[in-house]
């Protein structure tokens, strides 16, 4: 079995990150990208253009930027592998990581395996029908998109991410539409207030979208009054889903300590988990910020964290 001083799971911002900085530190890091799990680079390689990652003043499509992370990492000396992690085994050391085709065993281990923002399976809604051509799961990475200007737009959801999502909307929106399964928002209630109180929002309560129709992009919604059962049509330029995140965490089988909703946890202020030597950034420990340049600086910090970890434990 291959012996690594560093093995990466997860080829995100995050992922890549730690390598970059773990590969100059002479780690020469093992990166699990992925295979079937989700698109290698992570979320943003469903995104088009990304407007908000500093140093892309007229911004960059989301693979071409992930490439180009890749590259880097690549270049001083990563070694990145096309599969999916299927277990880890962290009660042995060297840890044990198991991939489709390859088992590594590694001194220290990086996870940033991200999220997958949870869509809802809606007609109209897939892959292959209005799927980025005006149905996302990310205001903040597609709502400035020229589709959506001075159009109404719907977020499906109750909670902050959909108010937070529903007011960043409304510079481009002619009015924004929040669809909520209940007659009671989730949200925090200074939040709450903020969609309540805004202008150009309004929320549906106790509705669902039950088709999204249009032509190459999306035209109009079915909207399905729960407490009457009236559906409607109703014009949109897009619909948002803002029903929260899943980190993907399901390979670790309980083996470092999550929150209650799967997140992994990390002590405050570092990058370290439940377990010595077990390092997580990106998406899998942050269900607040979700920022591509958030995780790749959380990515930064597990590598810096990992290298100092390991050689305080004899490991150069
Ligand atoms: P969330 O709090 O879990 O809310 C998810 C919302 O989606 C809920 O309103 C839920 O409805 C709805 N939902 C879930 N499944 C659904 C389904 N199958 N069909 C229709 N609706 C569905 O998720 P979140 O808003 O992403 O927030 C996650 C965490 O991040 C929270 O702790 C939040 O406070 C935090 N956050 C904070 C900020 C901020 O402070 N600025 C911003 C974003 C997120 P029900 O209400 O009926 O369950």
């Amino acid at each position: 079995m291959e012996r690594r001083k560093l093995v990466i799971v997860g080829s995100g911002p995050a992922g890549y990150t730690a390598a970059v900085y773990a590969a100059r530190a002479n780690l020469e890091p093992f990166l699990y990208a992925g295979f079937m799990s989700g698109p290698a680079g992570g979320q943003l390689m469903t995104t088009t253009e990304v407007e908000n990652f500093p140093g892309f003043p007229k911004g960059i499509m989301g693979p071409e930027l992930m490439d180009r992370f890749r590259e880097q990492a690549e270049r001083f000396g990563t070694k990145v592998v096309f599969e999916d992690v299927v277990s880890v085994d962290l009660s042995k050391r060297p840890f044990v990581v198991t991939g489709g085709q390859t088992t590594v065993a590694a001194d220290a281990l990086i996870i940033s395996t991200g999220a997958t923002a949870k869509r809802l399976d809606i007609d109209g809604s897939r892959d292959g029908e209005f799927w980025q051509k005006g149905v996302t799961a990310c205001a903040v990475c597609d709502g400035a998109a020229p589709i959506f200007r001075n159009k109404p737009l719907f977020v499906i959801g109750g909670g902050d991410s959909a108010v937070e999502e529903a007011v960043f909307l409304t510079k481009y929106a002619s009015k924004v539409y929040i669809v909520h399964r209940r007659d009671q928002l989730r949200a925090s209630k200074i939040m709450a207030e903020r969609a309540l109180k805004h202008p150009k929002i309004e929320v549906l309560w106790n509705s669902g979208i039950d088709k999204i129709l249009g032509d190459q992009v999306v035209r109009s919604i079915m909207l399905k009054n729960f407490a009457t059962g009236e559906v409607k049509q109703l014009e949109a330029g897009g619909v948002f889903f803002a029903i929260g995140h899943q980190p993907n965490t399901q390979f670790l089988q309980g083996q470092l300590l999550l929150d209650a909703a799967g997140y992994l946890v990390v002590k405050q202020g570092s990058s370290a988990t439940s377990v010595d030597g077990v390092f997580a950034a990106g998406d899998v420990q942050d269900h607040v910020y979700r920022q591509a340049i958030t995780a790749a600086g959380s990515g930064c910090m597990a590598a810096l964290d990992a290298e100092k970890w390991l050689s305080i434990q004899g490991v150069e």
